[in-house]
């Protein structure tokens, strides 16, 4: 009978305990609800995670910083503290990145050959396909390698394309960059999921 109560009196404080520490992290949540991530609401945010009530709330909660993180360019704070904790982080991090505006995704920049204005030929006046023609002192014709282009016909710039390619600096040739918009309605969902979660273990 006193066994009874004794595991009641247990059942009955880890309830009143877990309630309490489920409230930090809701507070933490519901700052970041309307307010905009800043470092101080998603570091206690991060700090709360620990009193989520199961594995998915806590998934959620850290979604929610990861996002919040990259949304105001902490990258540095995201690939040290939150990153190494998430599970299938590069679907997450797929799903923030949109093609590069710069590039339109192509990770590199084209822009016209200025050595041969863009017509991919010799810069050579007298070369035709590699081979300059001239007249000699007797009165004959003679043909001659170019010596500018050492007899391809190309321009040597940009090797008979008539255009130059560059890597894309923005995106560093990936040809994708962050989108702030889809990382702040990350966090955003984030949020939502893990209150939702909070919500259900207590009603369990
Ligand atoms: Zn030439
Ligand atoms: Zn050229
Ligand atoms: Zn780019």
């Amino acid at each position: 009978m006193r066994m009874k109560w004794l595991v009641l009196f247990v059942v009955l404080v880890a309830g009143v305990l877990q309630a309490a520490s489920i409230d930090k992290l809701e507070k933490a949540l519901k700052s970041l609800r309307t307010q905009t991530p800043n470092v101080e609401r998603l570091g206690a945010l991060f700090a709360a995670r620990v009193h989520a009530p199961n594995a998915e709330v806590q998934a959620m909660v850290l979604q929610a910083c990861a996002a919040g993180l990259l949304y105001i360019g902490q990258q540095d704070t995201y690939h040290k503290m939150v990153r190494p904790l998430m599970p299938s982080v590069e679907d997450f991090e797929a799903s923030l990145m949109v093609d590069c505006k710069r590039c339109t995704g192509a990770g590199q920049l084209e822009s016209p050959c200025e050595t041969c204005k863009g017509s991919g030929l010799c810069v050579n006046r007298k070369c035709s396909n590699g081979v300059t023609t001239s007249e000699g002192f007797d009165g004959k014709r003679e043909d001659r390698r170019c010596v500018i282009c050492s007899g391809t016909g190309q321009c040597t710039a940009c090797k008979g394309a008539g255009k130059l390619t560059r890597k894309c600096t923005t995106c560093g040739g990936s040809g994708k960059t962050l989108s702030a918009s889809t990382a702040l309605a990350q966090c955003r969902a984030g949020v939502e999921k893990a209150l939702a979660g909070c919500e259900a273990a207590r009603e369990l």
